[in-house]
């Protein structure tokens, strides 16, 4: 099998035979048709996290077909066609998981992490992290539905918002658009808001029925124009945009922190008080989650924005420094990467 390995922390993707592994008790091996490229790939590579044991074979949207089942493993077959997202498995043993809060599990099997990930023509998963893939939702646009779809679509699912609310998603880029494209089709009244007007256009393309133009207008006043929000998904990398958002909240409003920043989201305690508002985060979700997020996503038509290269050419894909979050347009395979994504896939070519 091919793997494409960074050898060492900051090192590049170099594409390498290996033994193809058989799957011990428990797990299953894939045979891998795309792989998504998520933001935290780069940033294992550049900065490798407790545990992690180089070389390194990232790639935590997987999505392919079983081709061997390990023993005691009863539920799934060879042919089934399977998705691994972010969870990769539990502990099972730990506070949170004998709580059964197993997306908090202290020990968190993350594929490119844990174990290696889908960069790669096959990969070896344990059984809890697999996902069933429904009829009609091709691997290329399943694949980052395991980390970018599911954590978008459950923040949403698990906030506040009712059926009519107004929800905002802020950003329209990896995962923000999948947030609106959600929004729309849960039936909220959708806002969606970024910098400039070029983002329009499409915003309204995947449902959205408000687009506020952050550079040219206070969001949180448009907001309030618009009733106040009941949720903003703040998707963005960007504390300052979400900070800007929390006064736009409706009384009982929560935003909903789903895209990654170092820096601070402000918030002063009487922004919070008068209208009970609140400030949460949201992590990814569980396998069972990730197949609700597909099936929802077949069944409405929500896809994401894809671009496809085969696994060699991958490394120009990932030059760290490049990598943001957005849906890309598409284009040939030489020409410069300037604003990366989550929505990228990596199809493989034939053996
Ligand atoms: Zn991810
Ligand atoms: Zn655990």
């Amino acid at each position: 099998m091919r793997v494409a390995q960074v050898a060492e922390p900051g090192g590049k993707f170099d594409v390498v035979e290996r033994e193809i592994p058989e799957p011990g008790p428990g797990h299953v091996r894939i045979v891998v048709e795309a792989s998504g490229v998520c933001h935290t790939d780069a940033v294992f590579v550049q900065t490798p996290f407790p545990g992690m044991k180089f070389p390194l074979v990232t790639g935590h949207e997987v999505a392919g077909r079983i081709d061997a089942v390990g023993e005691g493993v009863t539920d799934w077959a060879s042919g089934d066609r399977v998705e691994v997202g972010w969870f990769g498995g539990q502990c099972g043993h730990c506070r949170p998981c004998r709580q059964g809060d197993f997306i908090s599990c202290f020990n968190l099997k993350v594929p490119g992490w844990a174990y290696d990930g889908g960069y790669a023509t096959h990969m070896v998963a344990p059984a809890e992290a697999l996902a069933r893939i429904p009829d009609g939702l091709d691997a290329a646009y399943a694949a980052p539905l395991g980390c970018a779809g599911v954590t978008a679509f459950m923040g949403l699912r698990n906030s506040v918002a009712r059926a009519g609310d107004l929800v905002a998603v802020l950003g329209v880029g990896g995962l923000g658009h999948l947030g609106v494209q959600y929004a729309a089709k849960m039936g909220f009244e959708t806002v969606a808001i970024a910098r400039g007007k070029e983002k329009e256009t499409l915003a309204r393309q995947l449902g959205a029925d408000h687009y506020i133009d952050s550079s040219a207008a206070d969001p949180a006043q448009a907001l309030k124009e618009l009733g106040g929000a009941k949720v903003v998904l703040g998707t963005a990398a960007s504390s300052a945009a979400m900070t800007a958002t929390i006064d736009g909240l409706a009384p009982r409003g929560e935003l909903v922190v789903i895209g990654v920043a170092d820096d601070a989201v402000e918030v002063k305690p009487l922004q919070l008080i008068t209208g009970s508002q609140s400030v949460s985060g949201h992590p990814s979700a569980t396998a069972a989650e990730v197949e609700d997020t597909m099936a929802f996503s077949a069944r409405t038509g929500v896809r994401p924005m894809i671009e496809t290269v085969p696994l060699e050419r991958g490394q120009r894909r990932l030059r760290p420094h490049a990598l943001r979050c957005g849906p890309f347009p598409h284009g040939a395979d030489d020409r410069p990467v300037t604003e990366p994504r989550r929505g990228w896939k990596v199809p493989l070519p034939p053996e």
